[in-house]
């Protein structure tokens, strides 16, 4: 099931319209049943390729889409296209995110807070990993980011964005053997349905932005 909202009032995500979706019968349905945030013993081994599809066409007009997924890049690299959402992989490590933006994926990862050491940003392997902003500017949201292009929005970037862990996620991210990765923004919904997302053609803020949510429940 899909569950759209037109003006978010999530802290990250405020005032952009942003999408909610889970498995059917599950939180986890859509997830990778490989991935380490999955703690239910089930999930998809292949992405929903109708819903992909729909998303990544999901671009509002004149604005900017973006969404994040842990399935790997193999599944939907090749879709990406300038006009089109753009998804952004959630590696589990900063080294795995360094290792698929040498093949030009956008990528996020969730860190450790010492990962920073008090820097906005950090490299790795050669690979520049960027603070996500709202977590050092008071009142920041997605609809502040870049000026009209948020981070996360820009297809062909030289950085990934790097989330700090908290909540559930924090033990996971700084322990080096079982490191995860949690999405920055939502609330767990469970759903039972499934519906194509609508085009979103608000423009609340300034810029015309929307976060839709690929294959996973959110962990705030
Ligand atoms: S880096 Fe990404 S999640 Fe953070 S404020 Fe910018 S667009 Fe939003």
């Amino acid at each position: 099931m899909l569950k759209t909202v037109e003006y978010s009032r999530a802290k990250k995500t405020r005032g952009i319209a942003v999408t909610y979706r889970a498995g059917n019968g599950s939180n986890y349905g859509t997830c990778p049943a490989s991935c380490e945030l999955n703690p239910s013993g089930c999930g998809a081994s292949k992405i929903d390729v109708d819903y992909l599809d729909a998303v990544l066409d999901a671009r509002p007009v004149k604005g900017v889409s973006f969404t994040y997924s842990h399935f790997s890049p193999l599944h939907w690299k090749r879709k990406l296209a300038a006009n089109k959402t753009v998804i952004n992989y959630s590696a589990k490590t900063a080294e795995i995110a360094a290792k698929f933006m040498r093949f030009k994926v956008p990528c996020v990862v969730t860190v450790a807070e010492r990962f920073w050491q008090g820097k906005k940003k950090q490299s790795v392997n050669g690979a520049l990993i960027v603070r996500c902003p709202a977590e050092t500017i008071a009142g920041f949201s997605c609809a502040d980011c870049g000026n009209g292009d948020p981070l996360c929005a820009r297809l062909e970037r030289t950085f990934a964005v790097g989330f700090t862990a908290h909540g559930a996620s924090k033990k996971k991210a700084a322990d080096p053997d079982q490191r995860a990765v949690a999405m920055p923004v939502g609330k767990r919904r469970a759903c039972t349905g499934l519906r194509q997302p609508r085009k979103i053609r608000t423009k609340p803020t300034g810029i015309n932005c929307a976060a839709l949510f690929l294959d996973c429940p959110r962990v705030q």
